[in-house]
């Protein structure tokens, strides 16, 4: 079975059967009628469903009142003919009385005296009786009662029919009443008069066309004011939706800056002020997210034209080594040998800072995996430090170092804050001159290590210090130290940092020295909320959606870069 073919099914159940979509998706007639009839707007919808309520409501309410009325009417009819009847019989068994005296008024053979026969069939008293005490057609007999039971006496059958013309108002109603049985004493025997009255003159059909009348007058008028209400009240319903929509409209158009009012009486209902606030907190974030990836772009564009500034300087020096080459150096064997040497140091730095871009870049981009092992601090530093030994005392620098007694283990990748320690060092050998001392101290601190590289060198103005650990920044001031380098050392440390979930800091004094502080967690896991107080990180850097989460950190490092000491002593 395809699986389209349980929901065609269903609909077929729910559609009747007979007006289902077919197996191409055409809606079915009744849908189309639905969508044709149907308002589009949802401001339509609530006011055709209000007023349709209120139809509903009038209707059954009026149904239940006329029939209501009906019932009422009948029971005072019935209670009204009852009575009519009672009169009837008493007048009935009067004129007997009167009639037959002194004989009995069935006589005892069951022969009504014929004496009453002909004074109850005058017209006058079939007048009197029908149109003057019934009001309706009268029946009469007169009997005796044997066992509970009317037995007739013979003869003693009257009828008289109404004919009185109707009151304004007045229809005769074609329902009979119940015998009433009316017994009369007397002194030859009790006699009974029953009575029977139908087609009695009554107002209860102009009652009730009268109250169809107004009950429809009053259900028009409800209709209108209802509809007029519902419209009013699903306008002002449907405003913060609409609201809502212009907004989304906007934002998709580009206005980022675009919100709804969220307070109570603009906003709307409970449910709508709390979409209105959801829509405003998602517009924030794509508002950030575009702020962040309009920066990152600015800055991606900014690296990419210090990129090629950082090559162009090496690759103009080995053209011009070349033409010269070319040209007469060719021919002097000391001239040539120099300028190939000069070009084998140019190739030298381009291969060093494609080295170090390329592990910039990883290091971003989250390629870079840590290793993270739970090792001994103390030996990652001492071999950094030791390895920059030879260079320290090539340019007459006083390299120490003062370490914890005892092992001071962290979870670290020791190859990286090697580097980290390896491009400190390195900086600050470069900016030291001959005669100065360095001085790297590793400490255990309440919530990890701290690591600090101090030196005597040249030092940082303020204004460069917030800049340094940019990529490609590199001092003002021109020195030969600082020409060597390409400002991509500094940058790199903090994203191993950063990755440590630690920080790192700088302090310096124009001419007396600067101290690196770099902090760190005892694991990176938990470095969430534990930085040191008084470190501050350097650039605080805000993760875009998408971003390498932090776990990749507690993961082996996938890198096959063979991480080089970078920035120790940049190749001039
Ligand atoms: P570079 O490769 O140029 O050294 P870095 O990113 O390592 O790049 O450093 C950026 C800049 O910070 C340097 O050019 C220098 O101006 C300054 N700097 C870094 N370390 C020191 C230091 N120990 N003493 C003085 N200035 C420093």
């Amino acid at each position: 079975m395809a699986d389209g073919e349980p929901a065609n099914v269903t609909e077929a159940t729910a559609a009747g059967g007979t007006h289902a979509p077919d197996a191409t998706g055409v809606p079915s007639l009744r849908a189309r009628i639905a969508h044709k009839v149907m308002p589009h707007t949802f401001q339509g919808r609530l006011t055709l469903a209000f007023v349709a309520i209120l139809a509903l409501t009038l209707t059954l309410v009026s149904t239940l009142v006329l029939n209501r009325l009906g019932d009422y009417f009948d029971q005072q009819q019935r209670q009204d003919l009852e009575a009519r009847s009672t009169g009837v019989a008493q007048f009935v068994a009067l004129v007997a009385e009167r009639a037959s005296d002194p004989r009995p008024v069935i006589s005892a053979a069951g022969v009504v005296d014929p004496a009453i026969v002909v004074e109850l069939t005058q017209t006058s008293q079939e007048r009197f009786l029908a149109d003057r005490l019934a009001r309706a057609d009268v029946l009469i007999r007169l009997g005796v009662r044997v066992d509970n039971a009317f037995v007739p006496a013979s003869g003693g059958e009257f009828r008289a029919d109404l004919q009185e013309a109707p009151e304004v108002g007045q229809i005769r109603e074609p329902i009979t009443s119940d015998a009433i049985y009316y017994r009369v004493p007397s002194a030859f025997g009790d006699y009974v008069v029953e009575v029977t009255l139908s087609n009695p003159y009554t107002y209860r059909a102009t009652a009730i066309a009268t109250t169809t009348g107004l009950l429809a007058i009053i259900g028009l008028v409800a209709l209108a004011v209802s509809i007029v209400a519902a419209a009013a009240l699903a306008r002002r319903f449907t405003t913060p939706l609409r609201r809502l929509t212009e907004a989304s409209r906007d934002l998709a158009e580009g206005d980022l800056a675009r919100r709804v009012p969220t307070d109570a009486p603009t906003a709307g209902s409970l449910e709508l002020t709390e979409l209105a606030l959801q829509f405003n907190a998602m517009a924030d974030r794509v508002q950030e997210s575009v702020d962040i990836i309009r920066r990152d772009r600015d800055r991606s564009r900014d690296f990419l034209a210090d990129v090629s500034h950082e090559l162009r300087t090496p690759i103009a020096a080995i053209r011009t080594f070349n033409e010269l080459l070319q040209e007469h150096a060719g021919e002097d064997p000391d001239a040539r040998a120099e300028f190939l040497e000069a070009s084998a140091a140019q190739i030298e730095r381009l291969d060093w800072l494609a080295q170090n871009l390329l592990e910039l870049s990883k290091l971003d981009s989250g390629l870079v995996l840590l290793d993270l092992r739970p090792e001994d601090l103390r030996a990652t530093v001492e071999q950094a430090v030791e390895q920059a030994g030879t260079a320290a005392r090539r340019r007459g620098v006083d390299l120490s170092m003062a370490m914890p007694d005892r092992p001071l283990r962290i979870r670290h990748d020791p190859v990286r804050v090697g580097q980290v320690v390896a491009n400190l060092v390195g900086n600050a050998i470069k900016f030291t001159a001959r005669g100065g001392r360095i001085h790297v101290t590793v400490a255990a601190t309440l919530d990890g290590a701290r690591i600090e590289v101090t030196d005597t060198g040249v030092g940082i103005a303020p204004d460069e210090l917030p800049r340094i650990f940019e990529r490609f920044y590199r001092g003002t001031r021109a020195s030969e130290a600082r020409g060597s380098g390409s400002g991509l050392g500094l940058a790199i440390v903090r994203s191993i940092v950063e990755m440590h979930g630690g920080s790192v800091s700088v302090e310096s004094r124009l001419g007396s020295g600067s101290t690196f502080t770099v902090n760190l967690p005892h694991s990176p896991r938990a470095a969430d909320g534990l930085r040191p107080a008084g470190s501050q990180p350097v650039e605080a850097r805000t993760p875009i959606a998408g971003e390498p989460a932090a776990e990749a950190a507690y993961m082996a490092d996938s890198s096959s870069s063979p991480a080089p000491a970078l920035n120790v002593d940049a190749p001039r």
